[in-house]
């Protein structure tokens, strides 16, 4: 029931409309009790300052921030977290009394959907292929976890020495798809790269089976469709394997913890698939 004293959210991104985070949060308000509602707002970056202005006026308890605005927004913002500060994009607002704190949910939800392996990350040798803003997220999170080897695969060496340079860590070295032969075998391969999601559904920047050993687990940011090519040639091959749903899930259950103190049994990942079922989400 929207009252007199209903807090708000919301989503800031273009395009929003396909947005699951409204139908997530606001379902876990209503479970959790919590008297707040989430909007999806279509803002770009010409209009982003306007928009945080209004969310300090208006004494929103905080916001997701979504393409194209999640680097473009640490420079309205009050207190930048150092993992999103490392990442150089914040996709959580949190406004602590009238101070608007930024914080990177997309790393810590892709290190916590690798709780179904009980994965140690220390030591473990990575590669990460593309060099776009999720690999960015998923870079950082592997370094705060104690990895010892990323490599970074992107379709030209500038670009990736590009991406490496941005990060500064000596763990990151900068390799092209045709060193993969030498450089195998990781513990993790992660697809970051669009190639196995709409349009380009079928195709795959690597051949899945050709790299890793029996443990290495094959990972793909891209959750719809549910297995990528990338991820069908190394289920075929025998090797464990994962969607970006987790991460997804995750990173939206991280923003609420930012938001709101709860009980944290009484909304879980389950809960959160449930809801996105219902929806027909996935
Ligand atoms: P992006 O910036 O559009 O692309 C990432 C990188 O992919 C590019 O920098 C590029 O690297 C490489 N790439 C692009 N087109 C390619 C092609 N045709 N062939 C080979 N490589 C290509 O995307 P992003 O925002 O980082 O997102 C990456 C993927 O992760 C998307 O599929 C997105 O949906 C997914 N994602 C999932 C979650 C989640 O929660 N599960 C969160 C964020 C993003 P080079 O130019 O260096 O080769």
């Amino acid at each position: 029931m929207i009252n007199g004293n209903t807090r708000l959210l919301c989503l800031l991104g273009s395009p929003v409309e396909h947005s699951f985070s409204p139908t997530m949060h606001n379902a876990s308000f209503q479970k959790l009790g919590i008297n707040s509602c989430y909007m999806a707002f279509d803002v770009k970056p010409d209009t982003l300052e306007q928009a945080i202005t209004g969310l300090r006026t208006l004494g929103f308890v905080g916001a997701n921030v979504t393409f194209p605005n999640k680097e473009h927004v640490l420079s309205y913002l009050d207190f930048i977290d150092p993992m999103a500060k490392k990442i150089g994009a914040v996709n959580t607002i949190v406004n602590n009394q009238g101070k608007l704190e930024g914080y990177n949910t997309d790393a810590i939800g892709f290190i916590e959907s690798f709780k179904r392996f009980q994965f140690d990350f220390k030591n473990k040798k990575i590669a990460l292929l593309g060099t776009g803003g999720a690999a960015k997220a998923v870079a950082v999170g592997l370094l705060f976890n104690h990895v010892s080897k990323i490599d970074i695969f992107s379709r030209t060496i500038d670009k990736a020495s590009g991406f490496c340079k941005g990060i500064n860590d000596e763990t990151l070295s900068a390799k092209t798809y045709a060193d993969l032969d030498e450089t195998y075998p990781y513990d993790i391969v992660i697809n970051s790269t669009p190639l196995g999601m709409h349009p380009k559904e079928g195709q795959s920047v690597i051949k899945s089976d050709q790299v890793g050993y029996i443990d290495t687990v094959f990972y793909d940011l891209i959750y719809n469709p549910s297995e990528t090519e990338f991820l069908k040639l190394a289920r075929l091959s025998g090797r464990k394997t994962m969607n970006g749903l987790d991460m997804l899930i995750y990173q939206g259950i991280y923003a609420l913890r930012h938001w709101f103190d709860f009980d944290e049994s009484l909304w879980t990942k389950e809960d959160v698939v449930k809801i996105l079922e219902a929806s027909q989400i996935i």
